[in-house]
């Protein structure tokens, strides 16, 4: 059976207090709920992606608790002339699980192109972290319908470089730009025909690896529309910006779970 989890993405968010008393909240509302421990239920897992400054707070508060912790971006390269940027390895240094990875800031903003998303997952790799591949389309996109077209340039930005086999380990989520903090979420339709669009291809490439690669959905979720989401075959947890820094919001979307 494979994992669904609902992590959190903080985004440019954040203070040492905030954290702490967030991430208190989150731990004690999260409980043995959650899959870290032996004692949890396997099948699910509680994280959030913090800014990499905040790594050691996160691991120390979070060491002995409930929920997973990861980066949200690491750098295309591993080593090097390259200032201000955070490595996979030194983020792995951390306790990381995870790592986002072509989140659609990141694509729109700082201009992360296919080839430098497919470089920074591989070093993901590399370093032990599983990447959490972002992929979207933008409303444009949507309306010319190129959904699929555009979700799978992303993904096969990956498989070519690394082969079906590349998917092995990875979570991916599904996030249309349209719903990434807009309040406007995908129906748990149009959201479910793209996860199982996403997870046909890959059984294109292995058969194991699309019936195990969870997908989450991104955009918009909030613990009123969590439940529908979450119902859905293919959709298997959510990745949460806004939400996750209100204990009692991030709570009701794990809740849903
Ligand atoms: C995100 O940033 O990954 C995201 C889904 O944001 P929001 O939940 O705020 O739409």
């Amino acid at each position: 059976m494979r994992k669904r989890f609902v992590i959190g993405n903080w985004k440019l968010n954040g203070g040492l207090a905030a954290n702490a008393a967030l991430l208190d909240k989150i731990n004690l509302g999260v409980g043995i709920n959650a899959g870290k421990t032996e004692a949890g239920d396997q099948s699910k897992s509680c994280g959030v992606c913090v800014p990499s400054i905040y790594l050691a707070q996160v691991q120390h508060q979070l060491a002995d608790g409930f929920v997973d912790w990861g980066a949200q971006d690491v750098s295309r390269f591993a080593a090097g002339a390259y200032t201000g940027e955070v490595s996979a390895k030194m983020t792995a240094e951390f306790g990381c699980r995870y790592t986002i990875v072509g989140h659609s800031e990141r694509r729109a903003v700082f201009g992360d192109s296919d080839a430098a998303v497919a470089e920074k997952f591989g070093n993901a790799k590399n370093a032990g972290l599983a990447p959490i591949l972002c992929v979207g389309e933008t409303l444009e996109e949507r309306i010319a319908g190129r959904t699929e077209i555009i979700i799978m340039r992303q993904l096969r930005a990956i498989t070519d470089k690394f082969g079906g086999a590349g998917l092995d380990g990875v979570i991916l989520a599904y996030e249309p730009v349209w719903a990434i903090g807009t309040g406007k979420t995908a129906t748990p339709a149009e959201a479910e025909a793209v996860h199982a669009f996403l997870r046909a291809e890959i059984s294109k490439f292995d058969l194991e690896i699309a019936a195990n690669i969870p997908i989450l959905y991104g955009g918009s979720v909030k613990k009123s529309n969590a439940t529908e989401l979450f119902a859905m075959p293919n959709i298997d947890g959510g990745l949460i910006g806004g939400a996750s820094l209100v204990a009692e919001e991030f709570l009701g979307i794990w809740h849903a779970l």
